[in-house]
């Protein structure tokens, strides 16, 4: 029988890096790939559709809601946001990992779907580094930035909920440690032996 992919939950506070270091990620390793989610929120500058999200208007969203086309959803900053269930199933059914940036919401109920998701919760050094990575991003308005700023605040508590922190300081070393952890999530013995040995 075909190992399932792993589903590789990355979690932060708006400008902690988990779009970079997602990118990077996939980028490198050819059995991981990146899922596309739906949104309702207009597109930043420089974002393609069906690259960055597939960009849908409200009722499009709420007619993929009512016909199960998410695996989980979730209203972030005042927008929608939605994991799309077909390719995630395909991928991981075909052994592929998935590596999905997505909210804390998403991350914990991919973890009540699949329990062997594993959950990364990314942060930067400290919440002045984090106030500098979202502001010389420039690509969110004043009050953008303010809702971001104080969302993190709540996303931070639901970190006990991860399984692994990651401290976005130097890029390179970020990109190496996850690197580590998926290598260990794939050498759990709860996650090989039965399939690899009988
Ligand atoms: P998020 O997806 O978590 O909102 P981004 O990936 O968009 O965050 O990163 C926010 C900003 O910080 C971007 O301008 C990005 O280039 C920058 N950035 C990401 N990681 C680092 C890092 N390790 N050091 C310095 N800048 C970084
Ligand atoms: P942004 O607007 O900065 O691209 O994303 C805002 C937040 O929505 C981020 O925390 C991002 O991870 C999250 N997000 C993106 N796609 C999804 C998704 O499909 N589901 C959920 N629950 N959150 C998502």
């Amino acid at each position: 029988m075909q190992k399932k992919g792993l589903i590789i939950v990355l979690s932060a506070p708006s400008g902690a890096g988990k779009t970079t270091i997602c990118n990077l990620l996939i980028k490198k390793s050819k059995n991981i790939k990146g899922s596309v989610s739906y949104t309702t929120r207009t597109p930043r500058k420089g974002e393609k559709n069906g690259v960055d999200y597939f960009f849908v208007n409200k009722k499009t969203f709420k007619r993929m809601i009512f016909n199960k086309e998410f695996i989980e959803w979730a209203l972030v900053h005042d927008n929608y946001y939605g994991t799309p269930k077909r390719y995630l199933e395909k991928a991981i059914n075909s052994g592929k990992d998935i590596a999905l940036d997505i909210d804390v919401q998403g991350g914990l109920n991919i973890k009540k779907l699949y329990p062997n998701a594993v959950l990364v919760f990314i942060m930067t050094p400290t919440m002045k580094v984090l106030d500098k990575r979202i502001k010389t991003r420039k690509k969110d308005s004043e009050t953008e930035i303010k809702k971001r700023l104080a969302n993190a605040k709540k996303e931070l508590h639901c970190m006990n909920r991860y399984d692994y922190l990651l401290i976005n300081d130097k890029l390179s070393q970020a990109l190496r440690n996850l690197e580590k952890i998926v290598y260990s999530e794939h050498n759990r013995i709860s996650n090989i032996a039965i399939q690899k040995f009988n």
